[in-house]
This record gives structure tokens, sequence and C-alpha cells, in this order.
């Protein structure tokens, strides 16, 4: 037990001393007239589920593209693994796998061919390799069958043992759950936490918060070519603005007269009978003194209120309020982002 624990500080202790696997300052790409990254600067750390959340054309792929070299960017530094690149970037990728896309195969084959076929590409320490991966991804026992009638969950799960193939410090999966379903995306998340409990570093893109919340230790906002926040799941629960959901009845009439108060930055109404306020509040003191307020202030005024919630400190709440804010007075990109999301919470 003693030991467990001591392994497990050394651990921790090399994670805090060792170099980020990836590090990005500066970057941007412009497509003809559209700069669609416009100065990225990221950090991942070694050993972590890493999610790169952002609405759909904020830019995720293009950085992806950029790492692997299959776009150039206009400007930045990217150090891969602790290697800069462009000049590193063959010595990095060895030591990378990354799906890009939907991964393909060979549909006629079986998934043990189709791994066959790319372990010759990379040497005989791959093929030994094969048995191994196949069962780590859950799939040794549907191995010889061909990969045309394989499900889209498996398809996905083969390309990840065709990236282990190499066993890479760090995956690079972008958008690894598209079009699977609730019991597919558990299986994923299973996959990359045993991943990283192996002390492998997983970088997801992704467009659905709920996704990054249950499978990543840590995330990166990007919308319109901008990282809006990065950080751990909590520290990016404290990012966005602090909010309070009221059940009060005559919903409409209560949102107006607590619509004008200094510490109410917006309110909603959801139904008839719930407020959803964004307070200007700071701190978690300060959010609990307004919320007091506002309670007191509606029974001023004679209404009745019977339920109230903080929404301050939950990780979704907060990147929707970062994404919205982000984009006031700019046309509203991030609807993917928000309707899955919401359509994951609730099933
Ligand atoms: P999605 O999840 O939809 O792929 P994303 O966050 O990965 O979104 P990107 O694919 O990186 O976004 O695209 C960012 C922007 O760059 C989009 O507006 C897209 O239309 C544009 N774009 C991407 N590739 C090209 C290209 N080869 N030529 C021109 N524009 C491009």
């Amino acid at each position: 037990m003693r030991d467990e624990v001591a392994a497990r500080r050394l651990e921790d202790m090399q994670q805090l001393t060792s170099p980020p696997v990836l590090q990005i300052r500066g970057m941007r790409k412009r497509y003809g007239d559209r700069q669609v990254i416009r100065g990225v600067d990221l950090t991942v750390p070694r050993g972590v589920a890493f999610g790169f959340l952002g609405p759909n054309g904020a830019g995720k792929t293009t950085v992806i593209r950029a790492l692997l070299g299959l776009t150039i960017p206009d400007a930045g530094e990217v150090e891969l693994l602790g290697l800069p690149l462009p000049s590193g970037r063959q010595q990095a990728l060895r030591r990378v796998g990354a799906i890009v896309e939907e991964p393909r195969f060979h549909a006629r084959m079986t998934a043990v061919e189709n791994l066959r076929i790319h372990a010759a590409v990379l040497g005989p320490e791959a093929a030994l390799r094969i048995p191994g991966v196949l069962e780590r991804v859950g799939l040794r026992g549907r191995q010889d069958q061909r990969v045309g009638g394989y499900s889209l969950g498996m398809r996905q799960r083969l390309g990840i043992a065709r990236c282990l193939l190499s066993d890479p410090e760090l995956l690079i999966l972008d958008e690894p759950a598209n079009g699977l379903d609730p019991a597919g995306i558990r299986e994923l998340r299973t996959l990359v936490r045993e991943l990283v409990a192996e002390g492998r570093t997983v970088f997801l893109s992704s467009h659905l918060l709920d996704e990054v919340e249950r499978i990543c230790d840590m995330a990166a906002v990007i919308r319109d070519g901008r990282i809006l926040a990065q950080g751990t799941l909590d520290e990016l629960a404290g990012v966005g603005r602090p909010g309070v959901e009221i059940r009060v009845g005559h919903a409409a009439d209560a949102a107006t007269a607590l619509a004008a108060r200094p510490d109410v930055s917006a309110v909603t109404t959801a139904g008839d009978d719930r407020l959803e306020i964004t307070l200007r509040a700071t701190g978690r003191h300060g959010e609990q003194q307004v919320t007091a307020e506002l309670v007191r202030h509606l029974v001023e005024h004679g209404f009745r209120p019977y339920g109230v919630a903080t929404t301050s400190g939950r990780f979704e709440d907060r990147v929707l309020a970062l994404l919205e804010r982000r984009g006031e007075g700019e046309p509203r990109e991030d609807a993917a982002i928000d309707a899955p999301a919401r359509a994951e919470v609730a099933a």
C-alpha cells in the first residue's frame, strides 16, 4: 500500500516536472481571405485526456492537421513531444498515433489482416503487438470478421488499435465519438481512461460538452480560431459567469422585476415558472449573497419563489456562458455545441 502511494506520488511528480507533450504558441492559419486560426496557444501536459472542445467550424481539425503536417500554418511555434515542428515532425510522429476524420480500412479484409498491412510498414515489433491491441480495444473475438461488416463504433475501436501498433505516447483523435451511440461513447470513455492509466496522453477533439466532461481531465475551448479558456475541468467550471435558477410562478413578470437590478447581468425565462439568471457577483460568497437578495426582492414584490438552484460551477453552463459571452455581437455559430450536448445530458 505504501509502495503504491509512493509510486503514485512519484508519477505525479514526474507529470509535474515533465515537459508538455504538446505546446502551441501563436498559431495562425488563413484559407483564402478567411482567417480560420487566429493565434492559438495551447499546452497539453503528459498523461491526461485532454479535450479540444469547440463548435463546428471552430478550427479544431485545422489545428490537428497542422500538428500532423497535413496543412502548414502561416505562423506560430509548435513543439510536439518536446521536438520543434516542422524540423522534428518525422521523429515526433513516430511516437504519435492519430485518427483524423473517420478511420478507413479495406472493407473486404478482416480486422487482423488490416492491422497486418499497417504493421508491415511499421516493422516487426508492430506485428507482434497485433493480438494485444485487438484485446485492448475489445475486438479480439471479432478479429477474423471482415471490416465491411463492422459498426462505426467497432471501426473507431479498430482505428485506435491501429494507432496503438506503434505504442504511441500521444494519441490524437479528431471527433472520435462522432456517430457513436451512448454505449459506444461509454466504451470509448473506458478505452481512453485505460490508455491514460497506462501513462499515455490522449488529445481528442469534440463538439460535445458532455462527452468531454465524461472522458477528459482537462480541456481547451476554441471558437472562431481562438482559445477562449483552457485548464482542468474544475478550473474551466469556474471560468464563465455565475448563475442561479429560480422556480417561481408568473416567471415573465418576475423576470421583469429582477432585470433592472445592478447585480443581475441577464434574466431569461424557461417555461412559465423558471428563471435563468446570470449574476454579476464574483466568488462563492458573493453569489450566495446576491441569490438571497434576489429571493427577498421577489418576495417583497409579491412573488412566491419555491425553488432555487445554483448553476455556477457546472462545467456545461460555464462553457456555454463562455461561448455566448465571447460571441456577443457575432452571429451564433455554436448551436451545434449547444443542442447535442443538452440532448446528451437529457439522455
Ligand atoms: P468541424 O467539427 O466542423 O470539422 P472544426 O472545429 O474541426 O469543425 P475546421 O474543420 O478546422 O473546424 O474548420 C475551420 C474553418 O476553416 C471552417 O470555417 C472551415 O470551413 C474552414 N476550412 C477548413 N479547411 C479548409 C480548406 N481546406 N479550405 C478552406 N477553408 C477551410
